[in-house]
């Protein structure tokens, strides 16, 4: 009896001993699965790539689960990670701005965004977009967006010749608006205004790239003025301003007007469209007189961040 009860004894300790190494087994087993598994997910592979796991994020927010595959099976892309995290990246151009990239790799994140985002690895005048008119003030006219031959804004008012040196000169009504309200605050602070140019029709920007091209040349003519459709002067929202002390080109720059300008236009809706150091993006060498209405929301954007219209017409309103 006592023999019998020992022997079964035994038999349980075997049974419950070979339970334990099967379920160690499975156990282990299951981990060294789970491990291989893990091995080829792509968060594995980024993080062997050198990416931390914030920067993981980045991607998952941008790229789908493929395209991460195929990032995840390469090295670790730094200028990537600069594009994705620039305030105005657009993924839609992301092949432009890595092929520009590989064609100049002197050039920040930054800048290629907004290079690219301005359309400037297209050569002027060969990547043609009819700008789109119900943009209304906000509309963009550039060495890329033009307006038709027939395009005349239909709010076009007479400027008086308090404002301008010479008669018949038009704008649109709502840049003489917020035109008025600046010089007369200009005024208060002893700095007079004036107009030297305004609206101008496709056939009167026409004469003034014909002339500079033919008493110079189309190198020359490019460089200072925009072939006609391609000036801002067409859309009726830009003004020429310089003071009745500094009336040229290159005094008007350091003059008090241009200073006070540079202050205070965005809050009549005004910016100076062409500034220093913007060439590259706006097309323009730098222009201390071209000021351009995008009205008083805007204005103070663009006063507030390093940026162009170009690109803030891209990013924010195309
Ligand atoms: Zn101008």
């Amino acid at each position: 009896m006592k023999k019998t009860k020992l022997k079964l004894k035994k038999s349980v300790y075997l049974i419950i001993g070979i339970i334990i190494i099967l379920v160690g087994s499975c156990i282990i087993g299951v981990k060294v699965y789970k491990d291989m598994k893990y091995k080829e997910t792509n968060e594995y592979k980024l993080l062997e790539a050198g990416y931390t796991k914030e920067e993981i994020k980045i991607l998952e927010q941008n790229f789908s689960e493929e395209e991460i595959g195929s990032l995840a099976n390469a090295s670790k892309d730094e200028f990537l990670l600069e594009l994705l995290q620039d305030e105005y990246f657009i993924k839609d151009n992301l092949n432009r701005y890595t092929a520009y990239h590989n064609e100049f790799l002197n050039d920040s994140a930054r800048l290629v965004v907004a290079k690219i985002n301005a359309n400037t690895d297209y050569n002027y005048y060969t990547h043609d977009i009819d700008t789109d008119i119900s943009k209304d003030y906000l509309m963009i006219v550039n060495k890329y967006y033009h307006l038709g031959e027939d395009y005349e804004p239909d709010d076009l008012v007479t400027i008086s010749n308090q404002y301008y040196y010479g008669d018949g000169h038009q704008i649109r009504e709502v840049v003489y608006d917020a035109f008025i309200d600046m010089w007369n605050q200009a005024r208060n602070d002893d700095i007079y205004l004036i107009i030297n140019s305004s609206y101008r029709n496709y056939q009167n920007q026409q004469e003034v790239y014909d002339y500079y091209k033919d008493t110079r040349g189309t190198t020359y003519a490019d460089s200072i003025a925009a072939r006609a459709g391609y000036s801002e002067h067409q859309t009726g929202l830009a003004l020429d301003i310089f003071s009745t002390e500094y009336t040229t080109t290159s005094n008007f720059k350091n003059s008090p007007a241009h200073l006070w300008l540079k202050e205070n236009a965005y809050k009549y809706g005004f910016i100076q469209r062409y500034q220093e150091n913007t060439e590259d993006i706006t097309g323009f060498a730098e222009e201390a007189w071209h000021y351009r209405y995008v009205g008083v929301e805007v204005a103070t954007y663009l006063h507030e961040h390093d940026i162009t219209f170009d690109e803030y017409y891209a990013y924010f309103i195309a």
